[in-house]
């Protein structure tokens, strides 16, 4: 059996937590069109009979502009140091931006001896006539790395395009060892956890600007009741009054759609009947302090 753990590194919004999700064949991980949505380290826990694939997906490697982001760098520079394979993804339907060199640069740096996948993912969006140009570019962040060993594969995690043959690459890199987690577990994260991120993921999807960043969820309650609906509480902390004001909306009409569509989400899930409630609350500046951060569940896990 071969086993070990895969971090997937990238900038903000290459496909890392959507790579994720469809090797698991369900959501782990929340997915948005805005940058910096992951902002925790979770397990992605693959088992087949002759392999267990641990994958890591981590927040986007970017200029942190807080200490959020501090944390979120350090978190992800820790996964790369730990990992057995490391698979850095691109978005090559673009060229590389200076994140991409500075992620080159953490590999040159983290990758002593560990395999390096570069996946260039997104490739349904690659028009053929600047597939030499774009795919040149980015070998070019590695092949001046003479320790560095390395492979590449250009994907589409949303197509499927490649998905298969990209896994068994990284398969075919990992290193002989034991089933570390039940062959049922898919993620490190509690249920709570995964809840509490799906109301985040609804947040994101309907609001814009400042808002999608200062924004932390937490999952307050949880019971079943004996017609076997689950009553679950969330609170979400914004900032500022006039973020909380944003977020519930005129009448409650935002706070309901965020609401209506997250449940449905939770219910996917934990396949049962849900009753949401949702509040909102103000945490001043809660992504500039160290113990609010940590009360939000922003700690690194054993
Ligand atoms: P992350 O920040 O790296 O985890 O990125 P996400 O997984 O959240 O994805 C960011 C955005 O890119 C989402 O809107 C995805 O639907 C989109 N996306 C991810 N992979 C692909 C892909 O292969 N092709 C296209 N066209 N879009 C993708
Ligand atoms: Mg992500």
């Amino acid at each position: 059996m071969k086993s070990g753990f895969v971090a997937i590194i990238g900038k903000p919004n290459v496909g890392k937590s959507t790579l994720l999700n469809a090797y698991l064949g369900q959501k782990v991980a929340i997915v948005s069109d805005k940058p910096q949505t992951t902002r925790v380290r979770q397990l992605g826990i693959l088992t087949r009979p002759d392999a267990q694939v641990i994958f890591v997906d981590t927040p986007g490697i970017h200029k942190p502009l807080h200490k959020l982001g501090d944390w979120m760098v350090e978190s992800a520079t820790r996964a790369a140091s730990d990992a057995d394979v490391i698979v850095f993804l691109a978005d090559v339907s673009d060229l590389p931006s200076s994140e991409d060199r500075q992620i080159a640069e953490l590999i040159h740096e983290q990758a002593n001896e560990r395999p390096v996948i570069l996946a260039l993912n997104k490739m349904d969006r690659l028009p053929p006539e600047q597939v030499k140009e774009h795919t040149e570019a980015y070998w070019s962040l590695l092949e001046g790395e003479p320790t560095v060993q390395w492979d590449w594969m250009m994907v589409s995690a949303t197509t499927g395009d490649n998905r298969d043959k990209l896994l068994e690459m990284i398969v075919a890199r990992l290193p002989e060892g034991p089933q570390y987690y039940p062959e049922d577990q898919v993620t490190d994260r509690t249920e709570r956890e995964v809840v509490a991120d799906l109301v985040r993921e609804q947040v994101l999807r309907f609001t814009h600007q400042e808002i999608p960043h200062a924004v932390a969820v937490v999952v307050e309650s949880w019971d079943e009741r004996r017609n076997g609906t689950i009553h679950i509480g969330a609170t979400i902390y914004v900032e500022r009054e006039s973020q909380k004001a944003i977020i519930i909306g005129k009448g409650g009409t935002m706070l309901k759609k965020i609401g209506a569509a997250a449940r449905h989400e939770i219910e996917q899930l934990i396949e049962g009947q849900v009753f949401l409630e949702l509040w909102v609350k103000v945490r001043k500046d809660w992504r500039v302090k160290d113990n609010d951060l940590r009360e939000l569940g922003y700690v690194e896990k054993e």
